[in-house]
């Protein structure tokens, strides 16, 4: 036998020992039944069910209602007693069995009135009932209890007219006897229906038995002598007024307002039909609960959730039956028990399928790499990747419907020896196989086979087609997942332009492809946020033996990585295309510097290194015109430093460019001379204005007489073209003076300035116009 405690925990997700769904939907149904939160939805399903159900009265009891007309037609109130003294006469005087007065009898009206009555309920012989009520005051909560006068109740029956309201106005249940003033009577209903009960116990009234079909006779029809006597011939009779105009109306569920005198012929009905009984909502919600229970420990969906459907259906159509037998349930507690297993149920089926669907791949429906990131791959398997590197030539020439075939075909093929289970979907033709224990072992000897089998092209709808495949493998241990992953595709993309059928991951090539994608990521918001700046480093005019101007060098205080060298991310953003930005703000901070020298009136030469891969995301040129204006900078006074092997390897709109910035005055530096294959005819191709001999040969010129002599044809050559000579670093005044002896026209080096912050060469230009250099010399 289960336990209630596994019940609980076994309705929960699979796996997961802790209160289940079934728990809390109990715990919160439980309090909805407790606080009856759910009343007006048992409210609204009995009046349903009432309606559905309806039944006629017995007409075993008749209504002599106080109606309008009669107040029309006798014109007088209050109503006479002598009127009902009449009537109480003329009734049992026409076989009425009992008589029952549903008014105030508890005070006087005129003496002669009041005589008539008593005298009228003396010959009545105990067949009168007269009414005992009290009322609380709905402020003070006081009671005040009211009994016919003394002379009216010595010669009647009294019977207790309180009902209990609800908060849709409704009398739900009356009881059996009330004690009024220390006199205990049995209520109306009880009375009428021969019934008897405890004192204060309460029944439920069966809403389903129709008010209407009760007979009512008009009381001035009664005294005007227009009622047959067939009438009343043995059957119970209530005087009662009916009309608004008296007030005592009480809603009766499916039929509005009423006088309030059809909850006591309701009540009556419904007792006379046997023992109604109160069942409460525990009763119910336990059997509901005990349904979902059974129900949820249901593996297969389809029959848990039919099941399911018909606990709720058979909670809204129990109490149908019920209440034939007189047993009155609230189901609201249950259902929402039920409610809330489905909606959660429901709620956490949309989920999973969106998740599904994040991690499966549109067309093929195979799991995709999002998948596998989550999936637990262990330590010792092998990720293979597979990669189709015709995959774009077969994308295009194949119609779409045979995508789905293609990648069926290919992944039986892929799969011969291994479980599907483990294949994923990538994009651009990428797949990864995740191969676990013997198959990772001899994993080598499987790609090879595997290979083989993609010699012959796959047939797709009799369609020949040919898949070039390649594999990359990672089988490191301490890696993470999503590395090992990009690792593989990796390694299986450079197998397929080395022309291999596979190679395994490289752990150092995957390590910098993530720190490239990092950086380059991270490169718009590093300029934004100031961790790029540029420096500056002087150049010294030998002639003038004055700082005549400076280079502008990039450099990156990385948050985390620290300084990253400009080699390094100058070539990344370059491959990357990312390069335009950069020179955009080197550019501007560098004119923007030399600007602000040269308007304190200062010559001051800046030179900016640029790279022809910036062209093609920024417009250079008009960036420069707008540059060198907004800070008034004279364009002769900028120079753009561009490598031999730049302008060779770039197409012709990069060396349109140099001469259109040229003609403007701006010069042009060939940097790092002497690094290429080029010759000085070279230069006379591009509109060079100066010559940068590479540092290479310059640091060694006091002692390689080899060097010394490529710098001096340098210099020579490049003064005969009128070029200016440029050499970079100079580390010791040894080389300095070398330079100077072979007519150099400028240096720049460590000797002269480390690059420096724009502050600190400010600094060094005014020390260097005060002390007028004679350290260098
Ligand atoms: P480069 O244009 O040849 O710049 C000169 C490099 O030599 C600089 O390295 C500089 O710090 C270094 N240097 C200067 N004096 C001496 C010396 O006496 N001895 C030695 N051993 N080295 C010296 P840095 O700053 O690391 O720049 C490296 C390269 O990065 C530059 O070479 C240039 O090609 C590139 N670069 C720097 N800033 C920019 C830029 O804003 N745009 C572009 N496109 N490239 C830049
Ligand atoms: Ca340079
Ligand atoms: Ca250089």
């Amino acid at each position: 036998m289960t336990s209630l405690r596994t019940l609980f925990a076994q309705a929960s997700w699979p796996g997961k020992r802790r209160p289940g769904l079934l728990f809390w939907a109990c715990v919160i149904s439980f309090f909805v039944g407790l606080i009856e939160f759910g009343a007006p939805l048992d409210y609204a399903m009995r009046v349903a069910r009432a309606k559905m159900m309806s039944r006629p009265a017995s007409g075993q009891i008749v209504v002599i209602g106080i109606d309008s007309k009669s107040l029309e037609e006798m014109n007088r109130w209050p109503w006479p007693r002598g009127h009902l003294a009449e009537v109480l006469d003329k009734a049992l005087a026409m076989g009425a069995r009992r008589v029952f007065f549903d008014n105030n009898m508890a005070a006087q009206t005129t003496e002669v009135e009041d005589r008539k009555f008593a005298e009228a309920l003396k010959r009545a012989n105990g067949r009168a009932y007269l009414a005992t009520r009290f009322v609380i005051d709905q402020t003070t909560h006081s009671r005040t209890d009211y009994l016919p006068l003394p002379e009216f109740s010595q010669n009647a029956k009294l019977v207790n007219i309180n009902g209990w309201f609800n908060a849709w106005g409704v009398v739900p249940e009356l009881r059996y006897a009330m004690t009024v003033k220390g006199i205990q009577a049995p209520t109306m209903a009880a009375m009428l229906a021969d019934k008897h009960g405890p004192i204060g116990a309460s029944f439920p009234v069966d809403y389903s038995i129709d008010p209407r079909t009760t007979p009512v006779i008009s009381i001035v029809d009664v005294m005007r002598d227009r009622v047959s006597a067939r009438e009343f011939a043995g059957k119970d009779v209530i005087v009662a007024p009916t009309t608004v105009e008296l007030g005592d109306m009480v809603v009766i569920p499916g039929h509005g307002m009423m006088s309030g005198v059809f909850v006591h012929v309701v009540g009556a009905e419904t007792l006379r039909l046997g023992n109604p009984v109160n069942g409460g909502w525990i009763w119910i919600w336990i059997v509901g609960a005990i349904a979902a229970a059974l129900t949820l420990r249901v593996r297969q969906n389809l029959p848990r959730r039919a099941t399911l459907a018909l606990i709720v259906l058979g909670l809204i159509v129990a109490p149908v039956f019920l209440e034939m037998w007189l047993v009155f349930v609230d189901v609201s507690a249950a259902l929402t028990l039920l409610g809330v297993i489905g909606s959660v149920r429901l709620w956490s089926r949309f989920r999973k399928s969106l998740h599904d669907s994040s991690r499966t791949n549109l067309v093929s429906g195979m799991k995709n790499l999002v998948a596998l990131e989550e999936a637990s791959v262990s330590n010792g398997a092998a990720i293979v990747a597979i990669k189709i590197n015709n995959f774009l030539a077969i994308k295009s020439s194949i119609s779409e419907e045979l995508a789905k075939p293609l990648i069926d075909e290919f992944s039986r093929r892929l799969l011969v020896g291994a479980s599907d289970q483990n294949l994923y979907q990538g994009d651009d033709g990428v797949f990864v196989l995740v191969l676990e224990g013997a198959a990772a072992l001899s994993i080598g000897d499987h790609i090879d086979a595997t290979h083989a089998l993609f010699r012959t092209p796959l047939i797709v709808e009799s369609k020949p087609i040919h898949v070039h495949v390649t594999f990359g493998v990672d089988q490191s241990e301490e890696r993470a997942l999503s590395n090992r992953l990009g690792g593989a595709i990796l390694a299986a993309e450079d197998a397929g332009k080395q022309g291999l059928r596979w190679q395994w991951t490289d752990a150092e090539k995957t390590a910098n492809v993530t720190r490239r994608v990092q950086l380059m990521s991270q490169l718009d918001r590093a300029i934004e946020e100031g961790q790029i700046w540029v420096a500056y480093q002087p150049k010294l005019d030998l002639r003038s033996n004055q700082l005549c101007g400076a280079e502008a060098l990039v450099r990156w205080s990385h948050p985390e990585l620290g300084v990253i060298a400009p080699d390094e991310f100058i070539r990344l953003a370059e491959e990357e295309n990312c390069i335009g930005h950069l020179t955009a703000f080197v550019l501007e901070q560098a004119i923007d510097m030399a600007a602000s020298v040269f308007r304190h009136g200062r010559r001051f030469e800046i030179s900016v290194n640029l790279s022809p891969r910036s062209i093609g995301t920024i417009a250079v040129d008009s960036l420069i015109y707008r540059l060198l204006g907004q800070g008034g900078l004279p364009s002769n006074l900028l120079t753009l430093e561009v490598t031999e092997t730049a302008t060779m390897t770039s197409d012709g709109a990069f060396v349109t460019l140099l001469e259109n910035l040229n003609a403007r005055g701006i010069n042009i530096s060939v940097d790092d001379y002497g690094t290429g294959w080029s010759t000085l005819e070279y230069l006379k191709t591009i509109p060079a204005t100066e010559v940068k001999i590479d540092k290479t040969f310059i640091s060694h010129i006091d002692r390689s007489v080899n060097d010394r002599l490529m710098v001096e044809s340098t210099i020579q050559m490049a003064h005969s073209m009128r070029r200016m000579v440029v050499a970079e670093g100079v580390e010791n005044a040894e080389v300095l003076h070398c330079l100077r002896r072979l007519g150099c026209d400028k240096a720049q080096g460590y000797l002269i300035g480390r690059p420096m912050r724009r502050a600190a060469l400010l600094e060094v230009l005014e020390k260097d116009a005060r002390e007028s250099l004679s350290r260098f010399g």
